[in-house]
């Protein structure tokens, strides 16, 4: 996937993750603990070196549901707290506390698997709430009866309460008033039953965009550090002082050709060349995460500083329309994403040609190109 074999990359910028963290620590103030939401191999950016760069920029814990992850990251040497989403069965809670790991418990049985592994110190666990969104979690008018009993519990030690209230428009923004407030009701009468936790967390991405505040101490965040959009369409709150995480998408010509007329490109399909064309052909394709092109879209790759028309995605190759750049040779980079000279392409545009939204966007693209990180580069240990 690197150098000359096969010239693809994709570039994370980690001076902009420590950016949008550090307006999210702007944003809810100096007094609330930021947990950083690292699923999904970190949205899709690497989860170590995420990981690393968010342990220089002050969070306070990570959260995901990937053992593997997090086993890589504590293989690695982050010592940040690792908080695992509730995504084990109760047998497997105790392989997540034998590995370093805080494991989400959502029931009794998880409770006393969790337990059951305790020595000389209590195992240190999280509960999760379903304050509403009919997920994950123990529901609410559960939660202080399921803290009372596992309070009783000495091989417990309950670190943490969290929920987890996402929406993605104004309308959602309104449900979720009405949830957090539900929430920090519930921390009101957990205290006065001395059954708080010391952690409690409800606030995430759209939350803390939209300035929704409460009661509890933490917040967990995972699009807004990508500079992500959590909203479905128009923001709820001003996004734009996050900027995206991952800044360049490219590749290169490896190859470059004069077609004449009556010529098809066969991929193209009923395009035909009415006039003689010059075609590159580079190597990324839907195999790399690049999304093939709607209909009515007007996807274009940037070459020396100057937007060219893509003809058409295959599984392993990008067809481009070379006839304006008329110097273009083999080896020169061709941008999906990013700018070269006066041109650029956004995150946005790119994900406009498949119609997905950008996190999407951005997930496909992280599998199967070259990951070059800006500001920290790191080495890593594979397990
Ligand atoms: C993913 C996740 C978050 C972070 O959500 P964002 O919208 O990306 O900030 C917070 N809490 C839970 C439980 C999650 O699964």
């Amino acid at each position: 996937m690197t150098g000359t074999v096969h010239p693809s990359w994709a570039v994370y910028d980690l001076g902009r993750l420590a950016g949008n963290l550090a307006e999210v620590q702007r944003r809810v103030g100096p007094g609330q603990n930021i947990f950083a939401a690292i699923k999904g191999n970190a949205y899709g950016h690497g989860a170590l070196p995420v990981a690393r760069a968010l342990e220089r920029g002050g969070v306070t814990a990570l959260m995901t549901g990937s053992y593997e992850e997090a086993s890589l990251l504590r293989a690695n040497g982050v010592c940040l707290p690792v908080v695992m989403f509730a995504g084990a069965l109760p047998e497997g809670i105790g392989e997540l506390t034998a590995a370093g790991l805080i494991p989400t418990i959502v029931d009794m049985a998880g409770a006393m698997a969790a337990a059951a592994k305790a020595d000389d110190t209590p195992v240190q666990i999280y509960v999760k709430a379903d304050m509403g969104l009919g997920r994950l979690g123990v529901v609410m008018d559960e939660i202080e009866g399921f803290l009372r009993a596992l309070s009783t519990m000495p091989g417990l030690r309950v670190a943490g309460l969290y929920t987890h209230l996402p929406f993605g428009d104004q309308a959602g923004c309104e449900w979720a008033r009405i949830r957090f407030a539900a929430f920090d009701d519930l921390l009101v009468r957990l205290e006065r039953a001395g059954l708080l936790p010391p952690v409690t967390q409800a606030g995430a991405s759209s939350s803390v965009a939209a300035g929704l505040t409460d009661q509890a101490n933490a917040v967990c965040v995972g699009h807004l550090l990508f500079g992500l959009s959590p909203f479905a369409g128009e923001p709820v709150g001003d996004l734009s002082a996050f900027r995206p995480v991952l800044c360049e998408v490219g590749t290169q010509l490896v190859q470059v050709t004069e077609h004449r007329q009556g010529h098809d490109l066969a991929i193209a399909g009923a395009f035909g060349i009415r006039e003689g064309k010059r075609i590159g052909v580079a190597p990324m394709g839907a195999a790399n995460g690049l999304q093939r092109p709607i209909p009515g879209s007007t996807p274009c790759a940037i070459i020396k500083g100057q937007r060219v028309p893509v003809i058409a995605v295959s599984l392993e190759h990008l067809t481009l329309d070379l006839d304006d750049v008329g110097d273009a040779q083999v080896g020169d980079e061709a941008l999906l994403l990013g700018g070269q000279g006066a041109e650029a392409i956004s995150l946005e545009e790119l994900a406009g040609w498949s119609g997905l939204p950008c996190l999407d966007t951005v997930m496909a693209l992280s599998q199967r190109l070259d990951a070059r990180y800006r500001g920290g580069a790191c080495k890593e240990v594979m397990l």
